[in-house]
């Protein structure tokens, strides 16, 4: 597998840490979108497009966010206690990740060069 392009949309003025929306393009056949580059702790890091998880409200079956406190269909309160683990609910599931270290790296290096040769072009032009 090759990354053969990366797409990337900086993010100034938005969200604190998001510093910009990528997508990689997989030998030049398959495209990922919206994979978020985050700094954090002064380093940068990526993360892998997810999705909000949904619980069904018990009464009216309506599809409601996790964290929701009450059905945004019917109102009545959300029973969330089946979907917390050790305290701490999982709000959030990538949709598409690498599943091995090496792959992971490879994504990370491709996301993180373009993102740095795009936001080096954006300081380049504010100074000409
Ligand atoms: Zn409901």
């Amino acid at each position: 597998m090759r990354i053969t392009e990366v797409q990337v949309n900086l993010c100034e003025g938005g969200e604190d840490r998001l510093r910009a929306y990528c997508a990689i393009v997989i030998d030049n056949e398959f495209v990922v979108h919206n994979i978020r580059i985050i700094e954090k702790a002064g380093g940068l890091l990526i993360a892998m497009p997810s999705r909000k998880l949904t619980v069904k409200c018990r009464h009216c079956r309506m599809k409601n966010p996790i964290d929701a406190k009450f059905c945004m269909n019917c109102g009545h309160e959300c029973d969330r206690s089946d979907t917390t683990r050790q305290g701490e609910t999982k709000i959030h599931f990538d949709v598409a990740h690498p599943i091995n270290p090496v792959c992971r790296q490879m994504i990370e290096t491709a996301v993180l060069d373009a993102y740095r040769g795009e936001s080096g072009q954006v300081a380049e032009k504010a100074v000409g």
